[in-house]
This record gives C-alpha cells, structure tokens and sequence, in this order.
C-alpha cells in the first residue's frame, strides 16, 4: 500500500454543486463522428455522407485523424443545390458513384444536419444499388448529442439490416457491445471459458459478417451505458440483454452473476468463478491506495461513471463525474453506486463550464478530462490528463483492467510537485 501520496484535497465545500442549466451546445466534435468511425472501419463499407461543404470538410479531417484511412463519398451540396430543391437527386447520384468504386459491399449512407433539414427522405434511396445493400443513418447533432451515442444508431442501423431472423441461438454465448480496448475481450472470453461459456463476438468490428453472427447470440452485454438502441435491436431479436460491465470487485461480481443468469449456466461454478474474481479483485485494492486523493472524471467518451467506480474502488474520492451523453435507463445503475458512494454531482452533456464550476467547487489532485478541461486545470497547477488518451490504451474490465487503470492513477498522482513547479516557474 502506498502512503506518499501527495494529498492536498480539503473535502466538498458548503453549497450543493449546480451545473449549468445550458444543455444544447455539445462541445465536442460533431457527433456524427461516433457514426463514421464505426462505418469507416468496416471492411467492403463505402460511407456516402450527405451534408453540406462545411461539415465535409470538418468530417473528412477527423475520420482520416482518428477512425480509417478510407475516402468518403459525398455531393456537392452548397447553398445554391441545397435552394434549389436538388438534394435528393445529389444524394442517390452519390451512392451510385460509391457503388461504383472497387471492393465495396455495402454503402452506408449518412444524413447529417443538413441533409435532415433538408428533408432527406428515406423512402426516396435505393435499398441497394447493384447488389450492394444501401443503410441509411441518421446523425444529426441536433438529435444525436454525442459521438458514442452516434455510434450506438450506426450499429444498430447496421443491425436492423443484417441480423439474422432465420437463427438458433448458439447456447452458453455472449455478444459484447462496446469499442474497447483489444484485451478486454480476450479477458472476458478467458473467464467466460470457467463457466462454460465464451464470447461469441464483439460488436463494432471490421466486418459485417459479425453483426450476422451476433444474430445467433443466446445473450448480449453492452459493455458501456450508451448503447440503448443497439440493445433494444437484440432484444427484438429475441437476445437476454445482461446489464452493467464487469467493472470493479462490486461490479465484476455482479456481473458474472448476471450473466450466468442469463445464460443459465451452473449456479454453483458461477458462484466460485464470481467470488474468485472479485476476491482476486479485493486483494490488489487491499494493496492500492488512493485513499485521500480527490479526482475529477470527464470527457466525452460516455464510460466516464465506469471509470468514476473503479477509482472509488481504490479508495479516490471522486465527488463530481462528468460525461458527454444523455441520462438513461442504462446509465441509472452507475449514477445510484457513484452516488451511494460519496459523488455528489453526475453531469450528463456536460459543458466546459460544468467542469471549471467543479474545479472551483472542489481541490482537485489529480483531473482525467477533455482537451479543455484538463488545459484549465494545468493553469491551476492540478495535475491533469487527457482522459481518451488514458483510457484507450489500456483495459479497464475485470481485475486486469483494474489493475492497469489504478495502477497508473497511482503514478499520476505522484506526479502533483511536478504541476506546482511549473505553475511557480510561469508565474515567476
Ligand atoms: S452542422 Fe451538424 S453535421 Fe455539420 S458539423 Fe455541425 S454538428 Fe456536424
């Protein structure tokens, strides 16, 4: 256990925290990024994209940046095509040009501000141009608030379309939802196996043959909270949707146990392999200590409570979380645990200025957020990283993950003398 943790935290202030009451602006990328990502990497997919010059260009750069090196089809639609009434015609002479190019299997095509204002109608696209099918998806920010959760209307536009109805259930399988780091499947897969299970797929991949595959899925785990229409697609298709992500000693347990309900596996080999995790689990947090060490968690990423649990878990206060998405059914079970727990504010579509009130509010030692957030905290001298770049890279499921994550909280937050010198240096 480590005792040197630089601690300077002097607990919540008097005033309840109130975040601020504006709602409608994002801040983050467009939205429709979420979407993109998930279709450009999906091998034989040639994503149209029906939306105005300004943000093609926008969409382009960030698709090349972070999702796949792979060109996007799109009309010119500026405002003289968008007057004239032309938009439907620009976007099926659009698709016919991405059903053209080579190796192409399937044209996502997808609708954004423009289009949707425009009145893009559905009705009006080929539902597939040479054998190729056509999949309309809908993204526009005004609707769809947050990357991740465009990325939960991709899959499921792409769900809709090729799940399988015509299917058994494979018995003792699990489809997991969620982009993650490689391991974590590998490790979820591993424990599976204990009970005699395993996981069937992973859900978004490269290819469009898993999403046929997950057809045959006895049950689903979303393995982040914002996958709300892809799950209601799998149970429309008959799929037992397991809840919560093995997260945590508490969370992990639970999981296992739900998903061994589920499945209808052996109670008694689910009740050792839960009880084995989750004390393999306490023993590592038994050794770890953040305890005193007050953190703040934000971004845009929508597992922002997930990763809020697991540093409470290692004794962190953590009394205000922050996340890009929208309050759900999904979300609920985490907010109530954070919640029991000592957080004390949870903020859904968060706004740069929620997170500097919160800095205000409370002494952080260490901030996980945005690019923004974490740039204002380093003005503050608070040690401070950016929270994609930290989760991204390493796992964050089961005692593995836990291990990886703490473990590098733990160096960050030795990290605080650091932050002071330079504050002193530029302010001297
Ligand atoms: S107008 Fe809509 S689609 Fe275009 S960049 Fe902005 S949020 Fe994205």
């Amino acid at each position: 256990m480590s005792d040197v943790i630089p601690l300077t935290s002097v607990g919540s202030a008097q005033e309840p925290f109130k975040e601020s009451a504006c709602k409608t602006h994002p801040q983050t990328m467009c939205p429709a990024f979420g979407a993109l990502r998930v279709l450009t990497r999906l091998e034989g997919a040639q994503p149209t994209m029906i939306t105005d010059t300004g943000c093609l260009y926008g969409l382009t750069f960030v698709t090349h940046f972070y999702a796949a090196r792979k060109s996007i089809v799109a009309p010119t639609l500026g405002t003289a095509e968008l007057s004239s009434g032309q938009i439907q015609e620009a976007a099926n002479a659009a698709i016919a040009e991405a059903a053209s190019e080579r190796n192409v299997s399937v044209i996502p095509v997808i609708s954004l501000c423009v289009a949707e204002t425009a009145g893009l109608s559905e009705e009006l696209l080929p539902r597939e141009v040479d054998g190729k099918p056509v999949v309309l998806v809908r993204v526009p920010a005004y609707a769809i608030h947050s990357h991740p959760e465009a990325k939960d209307v991709a899959i499921a536009a792409l769900m809709r379309r090729f799940m399988e109805t015509e299917t058994t259930a494979e018995p003792n399988t699990l489809v997991l939802l969620g982009e993650v780091f490689p391991a974590d499947p590998v490790m979820i897969d591993g424990l599976l196996r204990k009970m005699g299970a395993r996981v069937l797929v992973t859900i978004p991949g490269r290819h469009l043959d898993e999403i046929r595959i997950a057809s045959r899925g006895a049950a689903v785990a979303a393995l982040h909270p914002f996958y709300r229409d892809s799950l209601a697609c799998m149970r429309e298709h008959g799929v037992a949707v397991v809840g919560g992500a093995p997260i945590g000693a508490d969370g992990s347990a639970a999981w296992i146990r739900a998903v061994g309900a589920a499945l209808e596996l052996d109670d008694a080999t689910v009740e050792q392999v839960a009880a084995e995790e989750e004390q393999t689990a306490r023993d590592f947090l038994a050794r770890q200590s953040l305890k005193g060490a007050t953190v703040l968690v934000s971004g845009y990423e929508g597992n922002e409570m997930l990763y809020a649990r697991l540093l409470i878990e290692g004794g962190a206060h953590v009394p205000y979380v922050s996340t890009s998405i929208g309050q759900t059914l999904h979300t609920a079970a985490d907010e109530a645990w954070l919640k029991a727990r000592g957080t004390e504010a949870v903020v859904y579509r968060k706004s740069l200025e929620d997170d500097k009130k919160a800095m205000a509010h409370w002494n952080f030692d260490l901030v996980i957020g945005t690019t923004s957030t974490t740039a204002a905290a380093k003005e503050l001298g608070i040690p401070s990283v950016y929270y994609t770049n930290i989760l991204s890279v390493r796992p964050l499921f089961l005692t593995g993950g836990m291990i990886a994550s703490i473990s590098m909280v733990q160096e960050l937050l030795e990290r605080r003398p650091i932050y002071e010198k330079m504050q002193s240096f530029f302010e001297g």
